[in-house]
């Protein structure tokens, strides 16, 4: 990202308020213009990192993404209009990109995201941003940036709140050193399933590319040690610490086993490390739940969350263990507290609790551990099943 010829006397206008701007100056908006970043996924996430970076004047900005606009996407993809349903994502954004500043280049990458694209696309860049909000990409991203050595900056959104961190490769933890373990798209509710407030992808992905202008301007310090959640119905913004886990098979001291837990075409898969097969979460719905006999059930929500609606009576032994804290000896002391009943992990839309019902099962296979499960659509498909009539009424 060394900077080449001085700035224009018209880039000197436009970037008038970066060139004031202490820790990023002159030098900082050359370097902006001189770099590369590739943005996966044109959606929610990337509609804000595509804007703010085309307008800060990042040289070249690569988009990846296969899909087309369709209508529902303009609650929260701001970068997509009315007249572009139907049309190419990586096309629309294009047009967005090119009229908000002229200077900036748009690469157009309309394929999935997957391990061989991955390889193929990203060297051509100096940093990459997950606006995927998938698992899978997320995976494949995060081990192609080690491998890289790229930065990565990474983001997910689920209804009112959103998390993102940025991997340093060598210098900080990866994805995998928090969640080792993909787990299939089925297994985790998307924005389509769960809902998502239409501005909150706005918020997360704005504060992607802020990560971005730090990264390729030197200002401040990059959100590297940790994972960020902003909720926005406490109006909260916590960091949660994170250290590189030196077990990590992607960036530990052992050998690098890339794209492990990913089939061919880069998706979740249920084979694990060996080769064998590992159950697949089991996911039940409210039926399911009421049948069960004398369930232990470990809600895996954030205090404030179950402080505001606690698991209903009745259900069974419940333990809260919220996911954000969990460490690597949590599941077995669940499994060893759970004496034998019936494990179901909750949270509010079953996310969080698939992943931790993941956890769970792969510590419970070097024991005869109890049955796993995850409560399908959590407490928010519970209330839908439980109250029907009322939410009839209402
Ligand atoms: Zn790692």
């Amino acid at each position: 990202m060394a900077s080449s010829r001085p700035l224009d006397p018209g880039e000197r206008l436009r970037y008038a308020r970066h060139l004031t701007l202490p820790g990023v100056g002159e030098t900082g908006q050359r370097a902006l213009r001189d770099a590369r970043v590739l943005v996966v996924g044109a959606g929610g996430l990337g509609a804000p990192v595509v804007s703010y970076l085309s307008a800060a004047g990042v040289g070249v900005i690569g988009v990846v993404d296969d899909d087309v606009v369709e209508r529902s996407n303009l609650q929260r993809q701001v970068i997509h209009t009315e007249a572009g349903v139907g049309e190419a994502k990586v096309s629309s954004a294009a047009r967005f990109a090119s009229q908000l500043n002229s200077g900036v280049t748009i690469m157009e990458h309309r394929v999935r995201l997957d391990a061989r694209t991955a390889l193929e696309i990203l060297p051509e860049y100096d940093v990459v941003v997950d606006g995927s909000d998938n698992f899978s990409t997320r995976y494949v991203l995060n081990d192609a940036c080690v491998a890289l050595r790229l930065p990565l900056v990474w983001a997910s959104i689920s209804q009112f709140s959103g998390q993102f961190g940025v991997v340093v490769p060598g210098v900080g933890p990866c994805y995998r050193c928090l969640f080792p373990h993909p787990l299939a798209d089925g297994e985790v509710p998307d924005c389509a399933v769960g809902g998502v407030l239409g501005v909150l992808p706005g918020v997360v992905g704005t504060m992607e590319a802020v990560e971005v202008i730090k990264i390729i301007t030197g200002a401040g310090e990059v959100a590297r040690d940790g994972v960020w959640l902003y909720d926005a119905l406490s109006t909260s913004l916590t960091r949660l610490p994170l250290a590189r886990d030196a077990q990590c098979v992607v960036c530990g001291d052992g050998d690098q086993r890339l794209f492990e837990g990913l089939d061919e075409a880069g998706r979740g898969s249920d084979v694990g490390a060996s080769g064998a097969e590992v159950g697949e979460v089991c996911e039940i719905d409210a039926a399911e739940l009421a049948a069960l006999g004398d369930p232990f059930v470990v809600d895996v929500r954030e205090q404030t969350e179950v402080d505001a609606s606690p698991v209903p009576a009745g259900w069974g032994e419940v333990v809260v263990r919220p996911l954000s804290a969990w460490e690597s000896s949590t599941g077995r002391e669940l499994l060893t507290a759970a004496q034998g009943r019936d494990v179901v992990t909750v949270c509010a839309a079953g996310s969080r609790s698939a992943r931790a019902a993941r956890v769970l099962l792969d510590e419970s296979r070097e024991q005869t551990g109890p049955r796993i499960m995850s409560l399908a659509g959590g407490l928010a498909a519970w209330q839908e099943h439980a109250e029907p009539t009322s939410r009839e009424v209402g």
